[in-house]
């Protein structure tokens, strides 16, 4: 991007919603990735649309990102824009059984609006660090519940410039997987569609799987969540366990004692040091069990020159 190109996407956003050169390490929960070009937090739907479609106009890379709690970035960062909607476009409107929320909204505000509100089937997603875009995008999910249960209408921004509306049969859910990974839409809101329940039950099922992530996740320390997809015999976790993988490190990057599926960050890894770490442990559980282990995290960004 020239300087005049990132004026004009500064002066769309506001100076105040503008960091240009901002570091990825300090808007991912792996906290670790060089910097964006220019990082955005636009405050309404017409703000995206206009940096959006001034970027495809302009061939300038422009990514959008919730909570980056899914996110791998490598060392030498994003060029052009990184758009993050979990700033400021995370409103949460409650009618009836159904919970309209925009794409920034975090999983974890959207589920106590709901447990508030005595409606049941969102529980599941307390304990998941995304927002509502990043998991209807990944289809995230947890202790047998997932988005694909819930979610309805998808009301997405198009590449040219019109908003759909996607129905419930058209996001293509299945395991960690929608049909917006193969698409330039933006999400920019859902209805989330729950049940009556019983206010008592839910805190207690919400508090029950706060309780067992404690116990069994490094919830503690920056990572990106389960580093792999479950493989479709088996558990990825209990594979690199059995490799004798458990508290394997690169640099700063660790495979943790507490959880073999998780990779951690113990202060100073770099992205580096964590997709050298991924690939010894895939390579590592293909020659044991001749499974190959794919990536959940996406990878995103340029390694460093
Ligand atoms: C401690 C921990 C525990 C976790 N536990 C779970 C778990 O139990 N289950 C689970 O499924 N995941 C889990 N995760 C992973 C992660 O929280 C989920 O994948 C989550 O849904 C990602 O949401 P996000 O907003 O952070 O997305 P990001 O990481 O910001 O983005 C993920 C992808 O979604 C795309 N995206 C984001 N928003 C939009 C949008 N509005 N429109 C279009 N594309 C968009 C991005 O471009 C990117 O490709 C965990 C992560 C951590 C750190």
């Amino acid at each position: 991007m020239d300087l005049q190109q990132i004026a004009h996407i500064i002066d769309i956003v506001g100076q105040e919603n503008a960091i240009p050169n901002s570091p990825m390490s300090r808007h991912t929960t792996f906290k670790v990735g060089g910097p964006a070009e220019l990082y955005v937090t636009p405050e309404n739907q017409d703000q995206i649309r206009q940096v959006w479609s001034y970027c495809l106009q302009n061939s300038i890379d422009c990514m959008i990102i919730g909570n980056g709690s899914n996110l791998l970035v490598r060392d030498g960062g994003i060029p052009g824009v990184v758009m993050d909607l979990s700033a400021k476009f995370n409103e949460i409107v409650v009618e009836g059984n159904v919970i309209r929320a925009q794409a920034g909204a975090l999983l974890s505000r959207v589920a106590r609006a709901a447990a508030k509100n005595s409606l049941t089937g969102m529980e599941f997603a307390e304990g998941i660090p995304g927002t509502i875009g990043g998991a209807i995008y990944m289809n995230a999910g947890a202790y047998g519940g997932e988005m694909s249960q819930i979610t309805e209408g998808v009301r997405c921004l198009r590449s040219d410039g019109t908003i759909v509306l996607r129905d419930r049969e058209q996001h293509g859910f299945s395991y960690r997987h929608s049909v917006y990974m193969s698409s330039t839409d933006i999400i920019l809101e859902a209805e989330l569609q729950l049940r009556p329940g019983d206010p008592q039950a839910i805190e207690d099922a919400m508090e029950d799987l706060r309780g067992r992530r404690r116990d069994k996740q490094p919830t503690d320390k920056p990572s990106a969540g389960s580093t792999f997809k479950r493989p479709a015999n088996g558990y990825a976790a209990a594979m690199i366990d059995q490799c004798g993988l458990k508290g394997s490190r690169v640099g700063g990057a660790e495979v943790s004692t507490k959880h073999s599926g998780f990779i951690i960050n113990t202060g100073n890894a770099t992205a580096t040091d964590v997709l050298q770490l991924m690939d010894r442990v895939a390579d590592v559980v293909e020659s044991q069990f001749g499974v190959t282990l794919e990536p959940e995290v996406r990878i995103v960004g340029i390694d460093r020159e």
